[in-house]
């Protein structure tokens, strides 16, 4: 690691000091040097029920000689001691045009060089790092990976993503092969697009990957399934996103079945609160917003003053004013960010639309 590089590292690593939490309360089993533990603990099985489909497992054949497979789901990495890094790939490479979506549980504390879970193409070689402690995944432009640090990484490039992962995480992938879209979800959150730049020409085959330098480290691949780019799919995709409108389907049984195939769809970003959302305005909005702030602290002393003598009034109180009022304007604020985008609200008509459609009494 170059030092320009170990420093981007490090201030990506300090950045990122945010920790998830275990998806369950579950105590998990201790490693052990001894032969017996001081009690059994009987292992989690939360979350393992919510899809049971396996359309592919872990590659047994072309498994790295370093790792321990069992089951085709469970992999222990370097099970008695570490000498660089193992990297396991899917038996089979994700079909184009399709939706991917796996999920892997956390089964070991985490630690070390790193952990990764992405995807990466037949030209990543297994065993490159074998005797080197690396972040595999995302070293090249071949490859795409979320680290246990919250970074990912692509073509030699890290950027702060999203949540550290541990024991006891569940962590989602999805792959859009249609859109070329790729996007990690954290205990079922989706944390978010990480890299829309996934090449769909049919040349490159994609694999499922993982990847470990740790010592007994341990996953468990937990469910996977490919669903077809069909009219159904995108349907679902925006009935998801209205929890009355996906009651309304459930209640229908030809339709039900859809709804529980594509479960995953209905997983949800966490809500945003409005600290997230002024942290996260740009500095051009910034620019622009002192000249509101000015004008809106005016109003806003004037409105006191019919009601009330004006109080001390915070620059809190003043953002949050302005951003509920654009909020519900629904205007973009002039050649800046906006708080809500074209798609959400062509997601709004398709769903009224739907909804009109299937479920109003003609
Ligand atoms: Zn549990």
């Amino acid at each position: 690691m170059t030092h320009n590089r170990r420093a981007t590292y490090n201030m990506l690593l300090r950045s990122s000091e945010n920790r998830s939490v275990p998806f369950c309360n579950c105590e998990y089993p201790a490693v052990t040097r001894s032969r017996h533990t001081a009690r059994k603990i009987e292992r989690c099985r939360c979350g393992e029920d919510t899809s049971t489909r396996l359309d592919w497992t872990w590659d047994v054949d072309c498994g790295h000689p370093d790792t321990k497979i069992t089951n085709g789901t469970e992999i222990v990495f370097h099970p008695v001691y570490s000498q660089g890094t193992a990297v396991i790939r899917g038996t089979q490479p994700l079909q184009q045009g399709m939706h991917h979506y796996w999920e892997i549980k956390i089964l070991s504390q985490l630690a070390g060089t790193d952990i990764m879970l992405g995807i990466g193409t037949d030209k990543v070689d297994l065993l490159a790092h074998r005797f080197k402690f690396a972040s595999c995944l995302g070293l090249d432009d071949q490859s795409w990976g979320y680290s246990y640090r919250g970074l990912t990484q692509h073509n030699n490039q890290l950027k702060y993503y999203g949540k550290k992962f541990s024991q006891g995480r569940i962590i989602g992938v999805y792959v859009d092969m249609f859109r070329g879209v790729l996007e990690f979800y954290l205990n079922r959150r989706s944390q978010g697009r990480a890299y829309s730049n996934i090449p769909r020409d049919s040349k490159g085959c994609i694999y499922p990957m993982v990847c470990s330098t740790s010592a007994k480290s341990s996953i468990k691949l937990i469910n996977a399934a490919s669903f077809k780019d069909s009219l159904i799919f995108h349907c679902m995709r925006v009935i998801s996103k209205y929890p009355k409108l996906l009651e309304q389907v459930q209640a229908i049984p030809g339709l039900r079945r859809h709804a529980d195939d594509l479960w995953f769809l209905q997983l949800r970003e966490p809500k945003k609160p409005d600290e997230f959302q002024r942290n996260n305005l740009l500095l051009e909005d910034e620019a622009l917003l002192c000249g509101m702030k000015k004008k809106k602290f005016n109003e806003i002393v004037s409105q006191s003053q019919a009601q009330a003598p004006p109080e001390n009034i915070s620059e809190d109180q003043i953002y949050e004013n302005m951003i509920t009022e654009e909020d519900t304007k629904k205007q973009p604020l002039n050649g800046t960010r906006t708080i809500s985008t074209s798609s959400s609200s062509e997601d709004e008509e398709l769903a009224w639309m739907i909804s009109r459609e299937f479920f109003c009494n003609h």
